[in-house]
């Protein structure tokens, strides 16, 4: 269309106009008796096309000007706004916290979790555990201490030694000792995980954080 200008829209009735313009393009189809002799008498088809073209790189923009202008949108689009909807709609389990939680409430400092793995304080080489395979381990214990303590009544000994032992795991993160039950904060806060994270590679991140590993090393050595 010639020479092309930006400009910066400063002034909403340059919108306004443009607005209108693109409102009022069409194509539309008119019949034309002008040739009759030279066509046969039949009525030439003529098409009648006025063109707006507007170029918008910014997404938000565009579906505003989009809404702005009531252009048809593709079916494509429509679903692809609907699944976009359903999927803000849909909460998200955060493989950090085990909590649930929206998308567009997924800010920071909303998720609190450790994010280092869990070694056992009682064993000299400060043997390394995943944090649910701690947690299991210790419910797994409390369990079985249940299932003897009912045929073989413990001694007091025997129940302090357990409550000792419940307490050896701790998070490499923060030391905190780790529950085998009951709500408990972690030491970091940050956002959820991304809905398509997966447990297996956030616990393989826990696991193999550098500087914890080093954290351990230098606990193991500092008790030689
Ligand atoms: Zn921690
Ligand atoms: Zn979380």
């Amino acid at each position: 269309m010639g020479r092309s200008t930006n400009l910066s829209l400063i002034n909403h009735n340059v919108y306004t106009y443009i607005k209108d313009k693109f409102q009022s393009a069409y194509i539309q189809s008119s019949t034309s008796n002008n040739n009759n002799d030279e066509n046969d008498n039949k009525d030439a088809i003529v098409n009648e096309e006025k063109w707006s073209v507007m170029v918008i790189r910014d997404p938000f923009l565009l579906r505003q000007f989009c809404d702005d202008v009531a252009f048809t949108r593709s079916i494509r689009e429509i679903e692809e706004e609907e699944a976009e909807i359903r999927r803000a709609d849909q909460p998200v389990r955060c493989v950090q916290c085990s909590d649930y939680y929206l998308v567009q409430d997924n800010k920071m400092g909303v998720c609190v979790h450790h994010d280092g793995f869990v070694y056992d304080n009682h064993s000299i080489t400060l043997a390394q555990w995943g944090q649910h395979a701690a947690i299991a381990q210790l419910l797994k214990e409390e369990a079985e201490a249940i299932k003897q303590s009912s045929t073989n009544p413990l001694t007091p000994e025997q129940k302090e030694r357990l409550e000792r032992e419940k307490q050896r795991f701790k998070y490499i993160c923060c030391n905190q000792t780790v529950q085998a039950s009951g709500m408990v904060g972690g030491c970091k806060r940050g956002k959820h995980s991304l809905a398509d994270a997966k447990l297996i590679q956030w616990e393989y991140e826990c696991d193999h954080n550098r500087d914890y590993q080093d954290k351990r090393l230098n606990l193991i050595q500092t008790r030689i």
